[in-house]
């Protein structure tokens, strides 16, 4: 299996990732908190409820990725990083490097993409 040999650089940018995710969680709270503070005030018009919804959007990307790193981490930890959630086949190297958290082989991905849709 070529991902095994690849997974501890893979490793690396997975906790890269999550440090950073973390640094960018707690700046997009803070800033849609501080936003909402400021217009909080009788005398000034409330936050545009079109940026206060991106902002939480934004909050809710970056915790989702952040859940995918962490998984990926998990999975590095029992050995099973790099083989397909789905179909229990081996991910695409490419795919990982693309992006290191993905659980699913690019078929997989395929059929599950076209489920949400
Ligand atoms: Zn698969």
């Amino acid at each position: 299996m070529a991902n095994i040999e690849r997974t501890p650089l893979l490793q690396t940018r997975l906790l890269e990732m999550r440090d950073r995710l973390q640094v960018e969680i707690e700046a997009a709270n803070a800033a849609s908190k501080s936003a909402m503070a400021l217009t909080g005030g009788p005398a000034q018009p409330r936050m545009d409820p079109q940026q206060k919804a991106l902002a939480l959007l934004a909050v809710q990307k970056l915790t989702n990725q952040s859940r995918r790193v962490a998984a990926a981490l998990d999975r590095i930890a029992q050995s099973s990083y790099g083989v397909c959630c789905e179909c229990g086949g081996e991910v695409e190297s490419g795919r990982l490097d693309t992006d290191p958290p993905t659980p699913f082989c690019a078929e997989c991905q395929v059929d599950l993409d076209a489920q949400k849709a």
